[in-house]
């Protein structure tokens, strides 16, 4: 908050024309068999583009790309695009010169394999045609950012058909495998801090990730009216020298501390609107030294968890907290306050915590201290948040909510997070 690091363990990509720098990794990997999934992606992605192009275009037919599919490598670098050096870069791009899409079968493609599954792959090659459906559809002259959560969109339109059993290269996914591939978008988020007007800029995650959402559930004519008027970037840069200094994070025991109390002060004002009574400040002891809670409601294993017997919330600050500060940011330790107030708040109105629709109810609560925090006057505020804040939300929720564990999938719990995060408390109950 108020200034935010870069996140250890997530490596934040920054991209380059229109793909992927990856992290550096430990020494050259091998050249793996990812060039059957990416063509096989293609192959299907274009499928999908025949069928559905004529619908938002007008009736025009599609054309697929005339210049072709085009891995490349250190040794065999890619072709030259519209004048631009052919130099290796671990990427994927489309090119609209030539009409070709290229990626690096070096190492980029196999390393999101090998990390997120082929379904990511999939995803990235979706995206990089959505630029040739850009061109098509000769809407090309908009801000990069708008341009490139289209592309996400488009994506998540295609990855509705592979949902749906219409694909050539993928089976229908599990929740586990969408679980994998929201969090290869997230790895290839801008750098916090990033301005949404930059040359360059993708968007951060939260915004990826919707756009990509946005596609999966309303498919590719809703993608299609994407513009910079209706799209919502919350994409933001440092506003100070000092908070770019910080990575916009506050010291660990401040964030703990104003972080309870915020929530406190927002749940005060705000629960008479979702139940029929006050609230009543709620304890929040350390789990090292938290009473016996008989049957505990855990939202994080045994370290956080709000006990609805005796009403009271358990933090481990000594093991959990620092963890989750220096693994992905002080905004993850916010959302473990935000599920706990919300899961407090969900529980004293009666209502289940613990089945999926109670679960994603207390995520977009959750949310709905966001939206609080982003939008309520400037001097009420305790904390701002800062640039990279809600991805860690986002990362915070990947890291509790993964599928397989018997609740809903993070794909799901993000979705209902940033409906709380974008519209506030009365779109969650
Ligand atoms: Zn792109």
């Amino acid at each position: 908050m108020r200034a935010l690091r870069v996140v250890a363990g997530i490596m934040a990509l920054s991209l380059a024309g229109c793909g992927l720098v990856p992290a550096p990794s430990e020494g050259p990997t091998p050249p793996k068999k990812s060039s059957g999934v990416v063509t096989k992606s293609l192959d299907d992605v274009e499928r999908y583009w025949r069928e559905q192009y004529p619908k938002i275009s007008g009736g025009q037919k599609f054309q697929p790309v005339t210049g072709g599919f085009h891995p490349y490598t250190e040794s065999s670098p890619p072709l030259e695009c519209g004048g631009q050096s052919a130099d290796y870069q671990p990427n994927a791009f489309y090119c609209p010169d030539g009409d070709y899409i290229a990626w690096d079968a070096q190492n980029l493609i196999p390393q999101l394999q090998e990390q997120f599954g082929p379904l990511l792959v999939g995803v990235v090659m979706a995206h990089e045609y959505g630029h040739a459906i850009q061109a098509r559809l000769g809407n090309t002259d908009q801000q990069t950012v708008v341009l490139e959560q289209q592309a996400d969109c488009f994506a998540g339109a295609w990855l509705a058909d592979v949902q749906a059993g219409r694909s050539t290269a993928f089976e229908k996914p599990t929740a586990e495998q969408l679980d994998d591939t929201v969090a290869g978008i997230l790895m290839l988020r801008d750098q916090p801090g990033t301005p949404a007007v930059a040359e360059g800029a993708h968007g951060n995650a939260f915004d990826r990730i919707r756009a990509f959402q946005d596609g999966v559930q309303q498919g590719p004519r809703k993608c299609a009216g994407y513009e910079a008027g209706n799209l919502q970037v919350t994409e933001v840069p440092f506003s100070t020298r000092q908070e770019a200094a910080s990575g916009g994070d506050l010291p660990y025991a401040d964030a703990v501390n104003l972080l309870a109390q915020d929530a406190q002060a927002y749940w005060t004002r705000t629960f008479p609107d979702i139940a029929d009574q006050q609230w009543q400040p709620i304890r929040v002891v350390d789990a090292g030294q938290a009473p016996d809670c008989g049957d505990q409601d855990a939202a994080v294993e045994d370290q956080a968890y709000y006990c609805p017997g005796q009403d009271f919330i358990a933090f481990d600050t000594e093991r959990l907290g620092p963890q989750l500060y220096d693994r992905i940011g002080d905004y993850a330790v916010g959302m473990v306050f935000g599920d706990l107030f919300a899961r407090a708040a969900q529980d004293r109105r009666g209502e289940s915590t613990t089945s999926t629709a109670g679960q994603l109810t207390v995520d977009c609560l959750a949310g709905s201290w966001t939206n609080d925090q982003l939008t309520r006057d400037q001097e009420d505020q305790r904390i701002r948040l800062s640039p990279g804040d809600l991805d860690e939300a986002v990362a915070a929720l990947l890291a509790f909510g993964k599928a397989g564990t018997g609740g809903p999938s993070a794909f799901d719990r993000i979705f209902a997070y940033r409906k709380g995060v974008l519209e506030g408390t009365g779109v969650c109950v």
